[in-house]
């Protein structure tokens, strides 16, 4: 990639407008690596309580053997109240005129097959829907739910995100990833076989991975088939099982300057077809590294680099 393909110039092409994602996170969603389905404790990076003493399974889950969900109501509501909520500034800050609902914090199959029917379906009944993006995880996802999301991409504008990370299996292990790199391969190609859209996430600077071992990741990532791709540097928030390490001395986290010269690397070997939905991230809690701190400064830094390494650059 020579010219920086962002995923609101995906989007304004094929709708001929602007369109942006309204992040939501549906309150009593877990993820099957923190409550115990999977692993407890969640990825060593993911800021969540589960590794306490105190944790309890019932606190965080949806009974997931019922098709009850005691809870629905309430998250319809948040739903509803958090898209209401985030669009006058999504309107006014970038002259937004149609949405994509992004489902966003943990793991947004992870419940009924009904509930998530519901929460899907009253999303795409907001005014100037578009569509929705489903982040998840590749193991927690059941053909159904990819069949029922194919049926709605004849009609709404559909995306899964899944978490890569990475595809080096020891790193997985390592970081409590809870599957292989194997399934993702299979989920993905499922995926894509079905025509929908796909998104994945990377992460650089995960506990012991060279720049060849990040590079690698993009390079088997690109190879699935993917549409979209999402970068960012591995943090150390407050409570994680990473901050544990890194208060021990035993994680050190990605410099900038090693950061901004992976993703450089990474984006030149993207095709021109896939579409970049984050290059960095910002986030609270924030231990290290420092350079992280502030989200705007990260970006000038990368816009500055890929300018000086011939990309061209409109980030919109
Ligand atoms: S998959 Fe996501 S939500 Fe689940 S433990 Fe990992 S980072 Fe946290």
């Amino acid at each position: 990639m020579d010219k920086l393909y962002t995923f609101g110039k995906y989007l304004k092409e094929k709708f001929n407008t602007k369109v942006k994602k309204v992040p939501i996170s549906i309150p009593g969603f877990t993820c099957p690596n923190i409550d115990g389905t999977v692993a407890r404790g969640g990825c060593v990076f993911c800021e969540n309580e589960s590794f306490s003493p105190n944790f309890t399974k019932e606190k965080f889950s949806l009974n997931l053997n019922s098709k009850e969900n005691p809870l629905l109501d309430k998250q319809l509501k948040s739903l509803e109240f958090q898209f209401f909520n985030t669009l006058p500034t999504l309107k006014k800050l970038y002259g937004a005129k149609k949405f994509i609902v992004y489902f966003q914090s943990f793991t947004n199959t992870y419940a009924p097959f009904e509930t998530l029917k519901v929460l899907y379906e009253k999303a795409l009944s907001f005014p100037d829907v578009i569509g929705i993006s489903v982040g998840t995880r590749t193991d927690s996802i059941e053909d159904k739910t990819l069949e029922y999301l194919k049926e709605l991409s004849k009609n709404y504008e559909i995306w899964i995100e899944y978490g890569i990370q990475t595809s080096n299996n020891k790193t997985l292990k390592k970081i409590n990833r809870g599957h292989n790199f194997q399934n993702v391969i299979e989920t993905i190609t499922k995926t894509k076989d079905m025509g929908l859209n796909v998104c994945g996430h990377l992460i650089f600077g995960l506990p012991g991975e060279t720049q060849e071992d990040m590079l690698k990741s993009v390079k088997d990532s690109i190879k699935l088939g993917i549409d979209s791709i999402k970068f960012h540097p591995l943090y150390v928030t407050q409570n994680t099982l990473l901050a544990l390490e890194y208060k021990k001395g035993t994680f050190s986290p990605i410099t900038e300057e090693l950061y901004i010269d992976t993703l450089i690397k990474a984006i030149k070997m993207l095709p021109q077809n896939i579409s970049i939905q984050r290059m960095t991230a910002g986030t609270e809690n924030l231990l290290a590294p420092k350079w992280c701190k502030n989200k705007s400064t990260q970006m000038s830094h990368i816009i500055k680099a890929l300018n000086k390494a011939g990309i061209q650059t409109i980030w919109k």
